[in-house]
């Protein structure tokens, strides 16, 4: 019921994309839990979808479960079919699938000739083609880096796809750096990490999405390293992304960074206006097929690129809204009614809080003062705080996690991770305490919108 719900309000690519792909697979303490296939698409329906389908669910489930989201356990049969069989035989769930579509169909929707090309990203989009190109890797590693949104999965997907497409046979394999660590690691408890190592290093491309991910896992690491060298060897390309550059990943390993030092290192910058008003235009174009003659008027589109600056992917996501406040309802398409629909986003994606305003904020908020808040002190309800403070700080902030550590009196990077790891079950766990921080978050957000 919930599930044709939301095919009825959400975007169908997005329903094919993501949510065909859940499981619901637990139900117990009054909570059910649903799977996703993996930690980008866990992330992205976190980031897009979750408050819908939670609201729908309370719509309907009589007895109002919470939901929370989870990543399916991966198995060895999904490495299988992740990493696939270097005969080029796909195993495991997609034994029956032909090997060029077995990276699944989302990687249908991030392609070269549907990324727009701009000086922020050119190096990156033209070493990426070259990538694609092989059959010699021609720069080993390509790293690829810059914040959040800015297209890098999108470029690597493509990369994926484009090899695939014109060289069947090269075995070609995507992964997100979380995907690595779960694979590696379930691989060494089942005791098959020499058939993972294998076959992960018989590929003739590998690709692995947000290696910052694998920022304080010193084994992984070091088995990251050794696969990196196997690869490099055996003329394989290696393609990585992350969202900062090699050096400014702290707690990498230095064969590590001189590892991805030693190939090419590009960088995608923030859109300017131009690209992104090419890129809603690119996106209109391609959505003319499923809305019969969507036209949206210039001033709208100057508006929206001009509005939102922060990234492709919130400025994508600006025009679905935009989309669905207007024609979806049979409404035409105003730059008086796409203000309106953009006045709340626009306030948000102007929202600037820093490292500063969090610590007063939750300070305040739990009638602590700033120093105790700093302080090394460590009773429970001093703690607590603190490691919300840090939380919040990673995710309304673009601090890297040891410029929070340094800002909370120079604590080392990897108490950050540890706080935002514990606040993040806590809030899985406990709903009462995800909506304690989510208070404090939406207050801290209000204030500085009020101040602007
Ligand atoms: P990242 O991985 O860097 O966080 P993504 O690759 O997920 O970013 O991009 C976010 C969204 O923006 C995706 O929908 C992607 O297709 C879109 N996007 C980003 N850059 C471009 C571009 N140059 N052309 C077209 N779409 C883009
Ligand atoms: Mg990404």
């Amino acid at each position: 019921m919930v599930c044709r719900q939301l095919q009825q309000q959400i975007d169908p690519r997005d329903f094919r994309s993501w949510i065909v792909r859940l499981q619901v697979v637990s139900d117990q303490d009054g909570r059910v839990g649903l799977g996703a296939p993996n930690a980008f698409s866990r992330d992205w329906i976190r980031e897009n979808l979750f408050d819908d389908i939670c609201a729908l669910w309370q719509q309907f489930d009589p007895e109002k479960r919470q939901l929370c989201l989870t990543v399916l356990c991966l198995n060895t049969e999904t490495i299988n079919a992740r990493v696939e069989d270097p005969t080029g035989a796909p195993t495991g769930p997609q034994a029956n699938a032909a090997p060029a579509i077995a990276l699944g169909a989302s990687f249908e929707k991030y392609r070269f000739d549907n990324f727009v090309v701009g000086p922020s990203n050119e190096v990156a989009w033209a070493m990426a083609k070259a990538a694609a190109r092989g059959p010699q890797a021609r720069f080993n590693p390509l790293f690829i880096h810059g914040s959040y949104g800015l297209g890098k999965t999108h470029l690597l997907r493509a990369i994926a796809h484009q090899a695939r497409l014109h060289a069947p046979t090269r075995r070609v394999s995507y992964l997100t750096a979380e995907d690595f660590v779960q694979n590696f690691v379930s691989a060494l408890r089942g005791s098959q990490s020499a058939e993972f190592k294998k076959k992960v290093r018989s590929l003739d491309l590998l690709l692995i999405d947000d290696i910052h991910f694998l920022a304080g896992k010193a084994a992984t690491q070091e088995e990251f390293v050794h696969t990196l060298c196997s690869l490099i060897e055996s003329g394989a390309q290696v393609v990585l992304s992350a969202d900062r550059s090699p050096g400014e990943i702290a707690s990498f390993d230095d064969r590590l960074r001189s590892h991805l030092n030693g190939g090419l290192v590009c960088r995608i910058a923030p859109a300017g206006f131009e690209l992104r008003r090419d890129i809603l235009s690119n996106r209109i174009a391609e959505m003319a097929d499923e809305f019969d003659g969507l036209d949206v008027p210039n001033p709208v589109l100057d508006f929206l690129a001009a509005k939102v600056s922060t990234s492709p992917r919130e400025l994508l996501g600006a025009l679905n809204m935009i989309l669905s406040g207007t024609i979806m309802l049979g409404r035409p398409i105003t730059l008086d009614a796409a203000q309106d629909i953009l006045s709340d986003i626009v306030r948000a994606t102007r929202v600037k809080v820093s490292v500063a305003d969090i610590q007063k904020g939750t300070a305040s908020w739990f009638g602590l003062s700033k120093e105790d808040l700093l302080s090394r002190r460590k009773t429970r309800n001093i703690v607590r705080p603190r490691q919300i403070a840090m939380y919040l700080a990673k995710q309304l902030t673009s601090s890297s996690l040891p410029m929070i550590g340094q800002r909370f009196d120079g604590r080392d990077h990897t108490t950050v991770i540890h706080a935002v790891k514990t606040i993040n079950r806590l809030i899985d766990d406990d709903p009462l305490f995800a909506n304690e921080v989510e208070g404090l978050r939406r207050s801290l957000t209000k204030l500085h919108s009020h101040n602007e």
